[in-house]
């Protein structure tokens, strides 16, 4: 029995754990489980799990829940709730699902603890790789992705020794603009972009899956995941997001991992693993699939891809300018405020004008992350 506290859960990563929890009582139970504001949906969580602790980012929402609950469970409040519940010593694994750079110290913390972290948060190790993943390893605390593509290479790497691997091939459908000229997506909206061709998401990753910047942090996610350099991660356009991501050997043998785009499978398989457990996802057909594509992708079009490589390969504080730029920048779109060629627009400013920390501690990086962040509010405020 392995039992798990969720941080985000009533997103869609959350809720979906939530049911592969629900549907195997007899191998996973929950301790722990916050929400940002959404403290109805906390509630029927609550009495459907009975987790022994819960935490609420909106203090204001979490004194309004307390009331409310029948079922006698402390609510926490804030950060240093979500803290709390990342670090509950009955706990085996933390499956972060926070969205944002709010993410990066519930992970530190957890790995901290020892807890085993499921990973959902990008915005941990693309504005923090190189702390988190020296944390993991100082106390032997395992990180598995829960992203499709780095569970997908994650699962291909077993039975692989590291020195074998040449390269990484990460798989992109190319979000909802994949067929948008440049000119029609300057008069494009949230309501277009939030409709993703394959995969069902929360709407910040939406909004990053149209710009490809999902992509670029997918890259630096794997560049510290998986050691390996930049050069040797590849970006492939594969439309129908069938095969989730491929390694390449030494001896030029490809592996790859299939499966409907289904986050169910990474998700289980970050909570069960090294186990194989049976899934309530739809079993695969290659006849049903019929056809596979790949294609290059337009960096002209996508040009966050290239600044999220930039900005990677620089290293020190330069991803955290990314995610921190990127992160108000979507807000705002979001919101209506800007227009879609303007995220990628603030997010190359705000990069071209951060002078670089070469080895950052975290206050650094999270000072670095709310300065950028007020920047970028201010810029869009004076518009
Ligand atoms: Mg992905």
């Amino acid at each position: 029995m392995r039992t798990i506290a969720i941080l985000g859960s009533t997103g869609s990563i959350g809720t979906q754990a939530l049911d592969i929890i629900s549907a195997n009582p007899d191998e996973f139970s929950v301790a722990g489980l916050t929400a940002h504001s959404n403290i109805g949906k906390l509630k029927e969580q609550i009495d459907a799990f009975k987790p022994k602790a819960v935490a609420v980012m909106e203090r204001e929402k979490a004194e309004v829940l307390a009331e409310e609950i029948d079922y006698a469970v402390p609510v926490l409040a804030g950060l240093a709730g979500i803290h709390s519940i990342a670090t509950m010593q009955e706990t085996d694994a933390v499956i972060n699902s926070l969205v944002g750079s709010v993410g990066v110290t519930p992970t530190l913390k957890a790995l901290d603890a020892g807890k085993r972290v499921c990973l959902a948060n990008k915005e941990t190790l693309v504005a923090a790789g190189d702390i988190v993943m020296q944390k993991a390893q100082q106390r032997e605390a395992e990180l598995l992705p829960i992203d499709s593509e780095h569970s997908a290479i994650f699962q291909c790497m077993r039975g692989v020794d590291d020195g074998e691997v040449r390269k990484l091939i990460l798989t992109c459908s190319g979000g909802a603009f994949r067929d948008k000229s440049i000119g029609e997506m300057r008069s494009l909206t949230a309501k277009d972009a939030l409709m993703h061709p394959t995969w069902k998401m929360g709407s910040k990753i939406t909004i990053d899956s149209a710009t490809l910047m999902n992509k670029g942090f997918e890259v630096i996610e794997a560049h510290h995941l998986f050691g390996m350099a930049y050069d040797a991660i590849e970006v492939v356009k594969h439309p129908q997001s069938i095969i989730h991501s491929l390694i390449e050997l030494n001896d030029n043998a490809v592996l790859a991992q299939l499966g409907w785009p289904d986050m169910r499978i990474p998700i289980q398989y970050a909570l069960s693993y090294p186990d194989r457990i049976p899934s309530s996802a739809r079993p695969f057909s290659l006849i049903d699939v019929k056809q596979l594509t790949f294609g290059e992708i337009d960096a002209k079009r996508f040009p966050c891809l290239g600044y999220a490589l930039l900005a990677g390969k620089a290293g020190g504080t330069m991803p955290a300018v990314l995610n921190a730029a990127n992160e108000v920048a979507v807000h705002a779109f979001l919101n209506d405020e800007i227009s879609f060629p303007d995220i990628s627009r603030m997010v190359k400013e705000a990069l071209d004008s951060h002078t670089l920390i070469r080895r950052p501690d975290i206050d650094e990086i999270l000072e670095v992350d709310m300065r950028v962040k007020n920047e970028v509010r201010n810029t869009i405020s004076e518009q």
